[in-house]
C-alpha cells in the first residue's frame, strides 16, 4: 500500500470512529465497514440514507445500520464464517496490542524529546562538551528509529488488517443477517426486536408498539395443513411490511404473533397503521392448489402501547400485550385500546 492510500485510509478511519462513538453503535466490523465507507463518502446514496435515518429516528438503531449494511454494501459471497469470525477476533487483538505498542512508543519518543530539549537549554546556559552534545543527538535519533519501526509494523499490520475487513465483510453480514432474520417470513425476529426497543428506549426516543395475533390460527393448520399455514404467515408478514411507514418496521415476535415498532409515533398514529393492517390482512386470499380451496377469512387482533419515560421494554409489550388479549376477548379482528 502506498503512502498515500494509507494516509488516507488512516484519516477516513480518524473520522469514522468518533462518529460511531457519537452514535453510539456498537463497534462491530460490519458497523466499522458501514462507518468507513460513510466516512470516505464513495457512496453517496448510503450516505444519503444513513443522515436521513439518523435525522429521522433521532438515533442510529442496529437494524438502521444493518438495513443500511445490506442495502448499500452486502455482496453475496459465500465463506466459512466461523473462520473467519475467529481470523477477525486475533486481526483486532494484534492491531490493538500493536497500537498501544505505538503509543507508548509516542510516548516515550516525547519524553526523550523533552528531555532533550531540557538539556540543550542548558548549554545555552551553562555550556556544554562538543562529546556531551553528541551524546544527546545519538540519543534522539535512536528513539526517533524505534519509533519510526514500529509505526511502520503498525501500517502494515492495519493494511493487512484492511484486506482483510474487506473479505470479512460478506461472510459476517451474512450470518448476521441469519441472526436477525425470521427464515420463514424473512421479518426482522424476536431478537432484532428485543435489541430495537431496548435501543428506542434506551435512547429516549418515544416509541409506540403494535402487538398483533392472528385469529383461529390453528383453524388454518387443522384445515388445510401446516405448510398452507406458513402461507398465511408469509401473507400477514407481506401485508404488515407494506403498510409500514415512516421507520416503523415489522418483527415476528412468535408463532403467529407479530410486532411493529414505530419511532416518533404517538398512540393515535400508531392505532391509524394498525387500523390500515387489520384491513390489508382481512384482503387476503390464498389458493389451496391442492384441494383449489381459497383461505380467505383471515384476520388478527390488535393491542397498543406508548412508551413512558423511563419505563422498562417489558411495560411497554406488557401494556400491549394486554390491550390485544382484550381484543380477543371482545370478539378478535379489532385493534385495542380504541382511544
Ligand atoms: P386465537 O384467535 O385465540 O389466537 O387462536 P389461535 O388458533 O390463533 O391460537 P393458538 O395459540 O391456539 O394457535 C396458534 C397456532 O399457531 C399453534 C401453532 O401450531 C401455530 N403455529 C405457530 N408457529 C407456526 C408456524 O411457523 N407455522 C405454522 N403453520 N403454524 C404455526
Ligand atoms: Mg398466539
Ligand atoms: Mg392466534
Amino acid at each position: 500500500m502506498s503512502n498515500d492510500s494509507f494516509a488516507k485510509s488512516t484519516e477516513i478511519l480518524k473520522q469514522a470512529v468518533p462518529l460511531m462513538i457519537k452514535h453510539r453503535v456498537p463497534t462491530t466490523p460490519t458497523n466499522y465497514a458501514l462507518w468507513y465507507t460513510y466516512s470516505s463518502q464513495q457512496n453517496p446514496s448510503l450516505n444519503m440514507a444513513l443522515d436521513h435515518g439518523i435525522e429521522a429516528i433521532g438515533h442510529c438503531t442496529p437494524t438502521l445500520c444493518e438495513t443500511l449494511y445490506q442495502n448499500h454494501l452486502a455482496s453475496q459471497t459465500d465463506s466459512d464464517v466461523r473462520q473467519l469470525k475467529l481470523s477477525l477476533t486475533a486481526m483486532i487483538q494484534e492491531l490493538s496490542h500493536s497500537m498501544a505498542d505505538t503509543l507508548s512508543d509516542t510516548n516515550s519518543f516525547h519524553n526523550a524529546l523533552e528531555s532533550t530539549f531540557g538539556q540543550l537549554e542548558q548549554v545555552g546556559k551553562d555550556g556544554i562538551s562538543l562529546e556531551e552534545t553528541i551524546g544527546l543527538v545519538r540519543e534522539l535519533l535512536r528513539e526517533s528509529q524505534q519509533m519510526r519501526q514500529s509505526t511502520g509494523l503498525f501500517q502494515g499490520q492495519l493494511y493487512s488488517a484492511q484486506q482483510e475487513i474487506q473479505t470479512l465483510r460478506a461472510a459476517l453480514n451474512k450470518s448476521q443477517q441469519q441472526a436477525n432474520e425470521d427464515a420463514l417470513t424473512k421479518l426482522y425476529n424476536r431478537r432484532a426486536f428485543n435489541q430495537d426497543i431496548q435501543s428506542y428506549l434506551d435512547n429516549q426516543i418515544p416509541t409506540s408498539l403494535i402487538l398483533l395475533d392472528i385469529d383461529h390460527f390453528k383453524f388454518f393448520n387443522d384445515e388445510f395443513g401446516h405448510l398452507m399455514g406458513d402461507q398465511v404467515l408469509k401473507m400477514v408478514a407481506k401485508r404488515l411490511t407494506e403498510c409500514c411507514r415512516d421507520y416503523a418496521k415489522a418483527y415476528r415476535f412468535g408463532g403467529e404473533e407479530f410486532a411493529i415498532l414505530l419511532p416518533h409515533k404517538s398512540l393515535p398514529s400508531a392505532r391509524q397503521q394498525a387500523e390500515t393492517m387489520r384491513r390489508a390482512i382481512e384482503k387476503i386470499s390464498v389458493l389451496d392448489k391442492r384441494s383449489g380451496q381459497r383461505i380467505n377469512s383471515v384476520a388478527a387482533s390488535f393491542g397498543l402501547s406508548s412508551s413512558q419515560e423511563g419505563e422498562h421494554s417489558m411495560a411497554l409489550i406488557e401494556r400491549a400485550d394486554h390491550f390485544l388479549n382484550q381484543a380477543k376477548q371482545l370478539g378478535r379482528n379489532r385493534v385495542l385500546p380504541i382511544s
